[in-house]
């Protein structure tokens, strides 16, 4: 197995992990209790962030009467530490 493949595996499973972790880590809606739900975007040539891609979170329940969602960000931590961040 080469070097470069061996990397590239190990980065995979590196990311498998993050996102089994992902729903753990996420408190649920803070209006209806329904688990938190990742967007992943396509940054806007004429917004902020350009390239790349943008992360949001919000309520996956789709009757949920307040629907919050958080602004979009390149850093899927620092989406996860806003959503989580409650008064
Ligand atoms: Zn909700």
């Amino acid at each position: 197995m080469s070097a470069f493949f061996k990397e590239l595996m190990q980065g995979i499973a590196q990311a498998t992990e993050a996102i089994q972790k992902l729903p753990k880590t996420m408190l649920p809606c803070p209006f209806c209790g329904a688990d938190a739900k990742v967007s992943v975007g396509h940054p806007n040539s004429a917004g902020r962030i350009k390239t790349g891609k943008v992360y949001s979170i919000g309520c996956s329940n789709a009757n949920c009467l307040v629907d919050p969602m958080t602004s979009y960000g390149p850093d899927l931590d620092t989406v996860i530490a806003n959503w989580n961040k409650r008064v």
